[in-house]
């Protein structure tokens, strides 16, 4: 089951993307701008490994055959309907944020609505399951968040997922 604890997240991020650099090649660069501070946020340490791990392994798939650049930032921040895209019903307020970005090849607007969706994959039979996103929708929705994706085709990806700060001293 699920052990939703107070806590602060940033060595969790930081053990998981030490483990992502010590798996990819090198002609990827990695680089992780944490606030060791981030939170504390409500959440299962095991479900924070899956979102990091789970968007890292994804923008590396995206840049595995060309290279790149793949950057994970941990911060608090303040969110307003703005920071989200009018479309979105948002709560204001204090959340942690996480972003992970990828100078890959990026995803069009028409597969880019789809990419939450349980089982949809744009990779090879065998090669991706299509629930990775899915599963972390549900977690960060579950957790009272938020889980958004900028991308360019040509450019790049960036995903953001914003968890709510909880008012605990820890
Ligand atoms: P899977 O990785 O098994 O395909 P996911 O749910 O993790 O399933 O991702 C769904 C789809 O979203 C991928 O098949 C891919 O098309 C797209 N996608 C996710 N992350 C990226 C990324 N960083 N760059 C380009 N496409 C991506
Ligand atoms: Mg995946």
């Amino acid at each position: 089951g699920t052990e939703a604890i107070p806590l602060k997240p940033a060595v969790i991020v930081q053990e998981t993307v030490n483990f992502v650099r010590a798996t990819v090649p090198t002609t990827i660069d990695i680089t992780l701008d944490l606030d060791k501070e981030s939170g504390p946020i409500l959440a299962d340490p095991t479900q924070i490994h899956q979102i990091v791990m789970n968007l890292c392994t994804n923008a590396f798939h995206a840049m595995e055959d060309m290279g790149g650049s793949l950057v994970i930032s941990l911060k608090n921040t303040d969110i307003t309907a703005n920071d989200l895209g009018a479309e979105k019903e948002v709560r204001p307020g204090a959340f942690m944020h996480l972003s992970v970005a990828d100078t890959g090849p990026g995803i069009t607007r028409e597969i880019r609505e789809r990419i939450f969706d349980p089982y949809f994959t744009t990779k090879e039979i065998g090669k991706g399951s299509g629930l990775g996103l899915s599963i972390i929708h549900g977690v960060v929705k579950s957790s009272g968040g938020y889980i958004t994706c900028q991308s360019t085709p040509g450019e790049g990806t960036v995903f953001h997922v914003f968890l709510p700060l909880v008012d605990e001293t820890i």
